[in-house]
């Protein structure tokens, strides 16, 4: 998995960027936090680090080991809110994979996606928690209707705000040429899955989709900050 790439970089109308990301070996995680003062990069850092460290010692890193990694950083990002009180309110999504084999693992909170793509088919993996995919999942909004809506950054589940977290979580079986794409919604709150999946069908060249990704969301103004990570099987 050593040929997974990423960017980051600051949204045109931001004053911090607030996403984090790392590859490291068959593990790489996003996360975008929020939060006044410096409270989003906080915990998006927060849960990077937390969530690096906790996995790096296991081998090989399995299903719970992700679930586990978040619990453990949402742990350190609620005791440090406890005791830094104009912290309150910071927290962080947080994606995660692990590969291991012909398998995938991943566990997710929040907003930032996994997708899949084969065979020129774009499958998006994780579910968001946030508002406007519940109204998507009760049929009162469409997908493209979910990039425009006043309620776009609302989030229903967050890493960092509560003692007691759910963690989606999952395998996928994956095969050799398959691509992993995960990002914050910097990205897949700008363009939709079609834009997403005609740059990987474009190049097989993983840091050329993520530029010409990132080109698009700047063309589109980059409301917020992005963050994309590409590899491949
Ligand atoms: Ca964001």
């Amino acid at each position: 998995m050593n040929n997974f790439v990423g960017l980051s970089k600051i949204g045109l109308v931001r004053q911090r960027n607030e996403d984090r990301f790392f590859i490291d070996g068959n593990v790489c995680a996003v996360t975008d936090g929020m939060g006044g003062y410096s409270g989003g990069e906080i915990a998006s850092t927060y849960a990077v680090d937390e969530i690096r460290e906790y996995l790096a010692s296991l081998e090989p890193v399995g299903q719970q080991d992700l679930c586990d990694a978040i619990i453990h950083a949402n742990q350190r990002i609620v005791n440090r809110v406890a005791s830094e009180e104009r912290l309150a309110g910071m927290g962080t999504t947080a994606v995660v994979t692990a590969i291991k084999d012909n398998q995938l693992y991943w566990a997710s909170v929040g907003d930032s996606r996994l997708y899949i793509y084969r065979d020129g088919l774009l499958r998006q993996i994780t579910t968001d928690h946030s508002m406007v995919q519940e109204l998507l999942t009760a049929g009162e909004i469409t997908k493209d209707e979910m990039l425009s809506h006043p309620q776009r950054n609302l989030l229903t589940r967050a890493v960092g705000v509560d003692e007691v977290l759910e963690v989606d979580s999952g395998i996928e079986s994956i095969l050799p040429g398959d691509r992993i794409l995960l990002c914050t919604d910097g990205l897949s709150g700008y363009v939709t899955d079609d834009v997403i999946a005609s740059a990987l069908q474009s190049s097989d060249d993983n840091m050329m989709v993520v530029e010409s990704l990132m080109d698009t969301v700047y063309e589109v103004g980059a409301g917020d900050n992005v963050t994309i990570v590409v590899g491949t099987i």
